[in-house]
């Protein structure tokens, strides 16, 4: 029997880490199969997703710029997708290609592994209304958070997160987030404001404003330690990093193809850290 094949499409897709993340995976649970990193093109994509039951796929990762494409042409749905309104994850189900989102998952099993209790800890501050910040406020909800606090540049789109997640989250502009730390327990970077390349833009975000007891977490992971997370921790905060969400988004996908929970472990971890610093 031929190993069962899955892939990470995007558009580009040579900087992805899915590649190193699964064929690790692969190898250590001696697995014939294989992970692929294929570029396809906006314009290509009906046409793949249409040919893959052929092409011997048992499913694979969405990334950039097709998570939202994705979403519409999926089949079915898990409930995290539909919430998020991106796929980043698909599977064969009941015959049927089903897309899930994986990255709600991914942000909770990180703060789960690095900063445990990090629920119940009070006001949760989101900063950014993007793609990311839909996962997280998923994740949030899903875990009883009722107190969410999104603070975006354009307060329009925070607004629109607000009113699609419903009671518990508020909006505010980014100007606004000094008054919003003293009684937060959480605050989460979802912005790409701290990324490697992005220049030296500041969030007005202070930790120092921060209880004593808060969680402070980047979803950006190159650098690993953000401008953020270093003033955080030079505040004494606890911090977690980006690169554990990335790792953990992948063990559901895995198991759905290769029918084997795979986990997280630090030799993972230090593999993909050295892979960024080779790229950095
Ligand atoms: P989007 O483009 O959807 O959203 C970007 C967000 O950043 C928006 O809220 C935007 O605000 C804000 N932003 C951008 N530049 C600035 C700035 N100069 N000042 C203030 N706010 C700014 O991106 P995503 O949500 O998809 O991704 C965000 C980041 O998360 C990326 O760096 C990505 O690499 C990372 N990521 C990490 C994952 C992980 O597994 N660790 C998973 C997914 C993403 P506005 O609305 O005003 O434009």
């Amino acid at each position: 029997e031929p190993g069962k094949r899955a892939f990470v499409i995007g558009h580009p897709i040579a900087h992805s880490r899915s590649p190193k993340i699964h064929g690790h995976w692969l190898a250590a649970h001696g697995i014939a199969g294989s992970y692929e990193a294929i570029d396809v093109a906006p314009a290509d994509l009906s046409a793949f997703l249409a040919g893959l039951r052929g092409n011997g796929f048992s499913g694979g990762n969405v990334t950039l710029p097709h998570k939202e494409a994705v979403f519409a042409g999926a089949g079915r749905r898990d409930e995290a997708a539909e919430l998020i309104g991106a796929v980043n994850t698909l599977w064969f189900e009941d015959g049927l290609l089903t897309g899930g989102n994986t990255d709600a998952y991914g942000f909770a099993a990180n703060l789960d592994e690095y900063a445990p209790g990090w629920t119940g800890n009070g006001a949760a501050v989101v900063l950014g209304a993007g793609g990311a910040a839909r996962a997280v406020i998923h994740a949030l909800k899903t875990r009883g958070a009722n107190n969410i606090r999104i603070a975006n540049r354009t307060l329009a789109r925070a607004e629109e997160l607000r009113d699609r997640f419903g009671a518990g989250v508020t909006a505010h502009p980014l100007e606004a987030v000094p008054e919003l730390l003293g009684d937060a327990g959480l605050l989460v970077n979802t912005t790409s404001v701290g990324m490697a390349g992005k220049g030296k833009e500041e969030l007005p975000a202070d930790p120092a404003l921060l209880p004593a007891h808060a969680v402070v977490t980047d979803i950006v992971y190159v650098p690993l330690e953000t401008p953020l997370l270093a003033a955080a921790r030079a505040c004494g905060l606890k911090t977690v990093d980006g690169l554990g969400m990335l790792l953990h988004q992948a063990v559901p996908g895995f198991e759905r193809w290769f029918g084997v929970r795979p986990r997280v472990t630090p030799e993972l971890r230090a593999l993909v850290v050295a892979d960024l610093g080779a790229a950095a």
